[in-house]
């Protein structure tokens, strides 16, 4: 059997090397880790599920079959969590836009599309394609919360073409297994173990001229990992900059007053500090008898995720009392730091896509920082990168 690696056990990784595998090459996965799954990792609480990075895959044939092929039960999101808010004016609003700001935004969008200038220029960043398209209102109160929701990132930073370029089409429903995110990486990882695939964690990948490799770590290693191959291009990674957050999951008592959807996101300038929050158990029926709430934090505001634990629970207990208008003390309070969360999609991102063929043709990356966020993406990616060094290797 011809030897391949896979450096990275994170659900890019564990794809790639699913889909190695089943070209008949003898994988081996290389994880810094003790364990599969990078930033995804669903918890088990007395109160509930708790995740720690995404929480769904958006629904497409492609995720479903490999929801057939693991054998795993999707759970769809509940009616009642189609009702999104957004904080203005000191209370959560299904739509935040004035009726002033709503017309406003009709006659833009009108003259926009008769006129063809949606197209974000070669420079122009998500602000201001939102203040030229959409205007100012609109941006404030619908882009900028929508953009930090996806993003982590402010659309001062954001490029609106690595945005739009990335963009999947059409709103899609979301899905997950049942058992959380982990759920999915946990049987891959058995099914690739079943499969004599070898997984080595604690160990820091390395990479050989002219060994089929996938590298499917962050971009700061993948940058290390592939610089004394393509070096131009590690130079276009090791600019990406990444977006650090802190996720802390508390839970209620259920309230009468409480909100139910989706989440709620906040705008910068409303007095909340963090960026949104999800209503787990609103989301997926199952997460927890209790009220589950996932409080997002983010650095829009300098520094707030290097806070120490307990100011940074303080200051969501402050965020909550100002939202709901009441204290309360939560069952229980889980935080998860990611100092590297995700890619900041500015324009450093967009210089890494044409740089990609320089690699060596038994080198391929799989990756959130290669122009499309989101895992489904990275289900897609993580079988182009087998793809191309299995072709390589023929
Ligand atoms: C709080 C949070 C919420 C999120 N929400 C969403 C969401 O709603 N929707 C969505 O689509 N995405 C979301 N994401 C992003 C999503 O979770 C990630 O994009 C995805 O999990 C990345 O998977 P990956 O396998 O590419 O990378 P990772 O999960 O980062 O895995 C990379 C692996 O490589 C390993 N590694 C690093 N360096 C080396 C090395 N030198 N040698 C060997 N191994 C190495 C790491 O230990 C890690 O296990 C969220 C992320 C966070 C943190």
């Amino acid at each position: 059997m011809r030897p391949a690696r896979v450096i990275g056990a994170g659900l890019s990784g564990l794809v790639a090397a699913w889909h190695l595998a089943d070209r008949g090459f003898a994988v081996e996965v290389i994880e810094q880790a003790p364990h599969p799954g990078g930033l995804i990792q669903s918890q088990q609480t007395e109160h509930g599920l708790v995740e720690t990075g995404a929480n769904a895959f958006v629904w497409d044939n492609t995720v479903a079959a490999w929801f057939q092929r693991l054998d795993l039960t999707p759970e769809f999101p509940q009616a009642s969590s189609k009702r999104r808010y957004i904080f203005r004016n000191g209370r959560p609003w299904r739509w935040p836009l004035t009726v002033a700001e709503s017309l406003g935004l009709a006659a833009r969008l009108s003259a926009a599309f008769v006129t063809r200038a949606t197209s974000a220029g070669e420079q122009e960043t998500m602000e201001a394609w939102g203040r030229r398209v959409i205007g100012e209102g609109a941006t404030r109160w619908l882009l900028e919360p929508a953009m930090q929701g996806v993003y982590a990132s402010p659309p001062g930073v954001l490029s609106a073409r690595a945005i739009f370029d990335g963009r999947r089409r059409g709103l899609r429903k979301l899905a997950a297994p049942r058992g959380g995110m982990g759920q999915f990486t946990t049987r891959l990882y058995e099914r690739l173990c079943d499969r004599g695939v070898r997984v080595q964690f604690n160990s820091a990948g390395t990479v050989d001229a002219g060994v089929p490799t996938v590298v499917s770590t962050p971009a700061p290693a993948a940058a290390h990992l592939v610089a004394p191959h393509a070096p131009e291009l590690a130079a276009a990674i090791a600019r990406v900059r990444l977006a650090s957050l802190a996720t802390v999951t508390m839970f209620f008592e259920p309230h009468p007053d409480d909100i139910h959807g989706f989440g709620i996101l906040f705008p910068s300038g409303t007095g909340i500090n963090a960026l949104g929050v999800l209503l787990n158990a609103d989301i997926f029926a199952g997460r927890s008898t209790r009220r589950s709430e996932t409080w997002i934090v983010g650095d829009r505001d300098q520094g707030l995720t290097a806070f120490d634990d307990d100011r940074l629970v303080q200051m969501l207990a402050a965020d909550r009392r100002r939202v709901t208008g009441r204290d309360a003390t939560p069952l229980s309070v889980h935080l998860t730091r990611r100092p590297a969360a995700i890619p900041v999609y500015d324009a450093a991102i967009g210089q890494v896509a044409p740089s990609l063929a320089s690699l060596p043709p038994w080198l391929a990356l799989a990756g959130n920082y290669l122009g499309r966020l989101g895992v489904a993406a990275l289900l897609e990616q993580g079988a182009a990168a087998a793809n191309r060094v299995r072709e390589s290797a023929l």
